[in-house]
């Protein structure tokens, strides 16, 4: 008789999160006809970290402690891979969570990696550079044992850039005793970053706009496109919409909301929040409450900030009839069968967002042999993998009569099951 520990014992990771994390991986699971046994695996992470460590003020007397997290979801195909999050509600079980999406994004476009996330639980906006860079390297260090090239490589995601990397590879590389460039990704072009991977995601993300459009009659000429979030993926989406022709007509980031029928001036607003750092006080559009930049009339949504944010409510109200999400877990999923009986066209995270990942692999290899590609490369295997992974998505989907979520969700976890399968039980 089987003892059902895994599932006994009140999970340590528990949150809303990641409970949505593990309902929507047991509807997929069962769906499948998964093996009950690596189902059971992975619906736990491999290992979790959890480290608390303190940080000097800007003011020399005051120290103050921070919570910071790793988790590695499945350590089977390789080394793990995923971001560091800043933002002042992290905790255990969202970056739980967002490490397993992880693994079924990397099986999804079919990099050799397993999921991983990492996160301090601390508010960006609140640290000067120097505080930032000080909470940066004493993270590192108090997760040195669990991250290197071979093992678990950390990105940027929310509250963390190219800087921050930079701090990561060089605390690792102190510790070593040699330059690692490839302990990180997203990490500035003279440190070995790759070219284009500031850009991955949102371009990767709207790379895919132009096949999904096909798929709901959409002309993206003077399409209308809203965009939640204006950082790193945000700012790079809304971009390569206007390449495309597409009108931005509403942005927004934690402090502001703007609406401009027109469409606003993505150059403008991005050299206003690399001057200012937020979107308050820009005067391209009118200001809107930020609750309602998903009430705007448009053709194409964009959730690019933080996750659970298309509520039912939300969903009920969308007028769009393309989501590509930008954010990791944006969609509740009581909201996804909303969304699918009006007809939206939802490209799920774990395909929409994989771009960020796909770079981060090629910058990977490239520190690895020391060997450079160009732009052009880049771009050019980023859209072939990204257009390929969708079209397999699709016809999963078209044979299985379901949504994009749940045939991304198939595809991912039926390759991670059959490398445990092929691996078998240690020992
Ligand atoms: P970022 O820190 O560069 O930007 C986040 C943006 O979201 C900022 O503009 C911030 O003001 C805004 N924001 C935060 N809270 C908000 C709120 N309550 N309402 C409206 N806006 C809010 O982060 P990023 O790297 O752009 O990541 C955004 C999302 O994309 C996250 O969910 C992240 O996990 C996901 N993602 C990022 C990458 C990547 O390569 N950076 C890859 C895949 C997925």
């Amino acid at each position: 008789m089987k003892r059902e520990i895994l599932n006994d014992v009140t999970r340590e990771w528990d949150s809303k999160l990641y409970d949505e994390a593990l309902s929507t991986f047991d509807r997929v699971a069962d769906r499948m006809g998964l093996d009950a046994n690596i189902a059971e695996r992975l619906r736990v992470p491999q290992r979790a970290m959890v480290v608390t460590f303190p940080y000097r003020l800007d003011d020399y007397s005051e120290v103050e402690s921070v919570f910071g997290y790793r988790v590695q979801h499945v350590l089977t195909m390789g080394p793990t891979k995923g971001g560091i999050r800043y933002a002042p509600d992290v905790n255990l079980g969202e970056v739980a969570a967002l490490a397993m999406l992880m693994t079924w994004k990397c099986a999804i476009v079919g990099l050799p990696f397993g999921g991983a996330k990492g996160g301090v639980r601390i508010n960006p906006f609140d640290l000067s550079r120097a505080e930032k860079q000080r909470v940066t390297r004493r993270y590192t260090a108090e997760i040195i044992n669990v991250i290197g090239p071979n093992k678990d490589i950390p990105a940027p995601d929310m509250g963390t850039d190219e800087q921050v990397m930079a701090w990561i590879m060089d605390t690792y590389s102190q510790q070593v005793g040699h330059s690692v460039p490839a302990v990180v990704t997203g990490k500035p072009p003279a440190l070995g970053g790759s070219v284009a991977r500031r850009e991955a995601t949102g371009r990767g993300l709207v790379s895919l706009l132009p096949v999904a459009a096909l798929h709901r009659d959409l002309k993206l000429d003077g399409a209308k496109v809203v965009i939640q979030g204006f950082g790193n993926v945000g700012k790079y989406a809304a971009l390569a919409a206007v390449e495309l022709g597409c009108k931005v007509i509403g942005i927004s980031d934690h402090t502001a909301a703007v609406h401009n029928d027109s469409g606003i001036d993505i150059e403008a607003a991005m050299s206003y929040v690399d001057k200012n750092r937020v979107l308050e006080g820009f005067e391209g559009g009118d200001v809107i409450d930020g609750g309602d930049i998903f009430k705007l009339d448009c053709d194409v949504v964009i959730p690019a900030a933080i996750g659970g944010v298309i509520t039912p409510e939300v969903a009920e109200h969308l007028t769009a009839s393309i989501m590509l999400e930008g954010a990791n877990g944006p969609t509740a999923s009581e909201a996804d069968p909303i969304l699918h009986d009006k007809g939206v066209l939802v490209v799920p995270d774990v395909l929409a967002n994989a771009g960020g990942v796909t770079v981060s692999y090629f910058e990977w290899v490239q520190d690895l042999q020391n060997y450079f590609w160009s732009e052009s490369e880049i771009v050019a295997r980023l859209r072939e993998i990204m257009n390929r992974a969708f079209d397999e998505v699709m016809s999963i989907a078209t044979r299985e009569k379901t949504d994009l979520r749940t045939a991304a969700l198939m595809k991912g976890i039926r390759r991670v099951a059959d490398a445990k399968l092929a691996r078998g039980v240690f020992p």
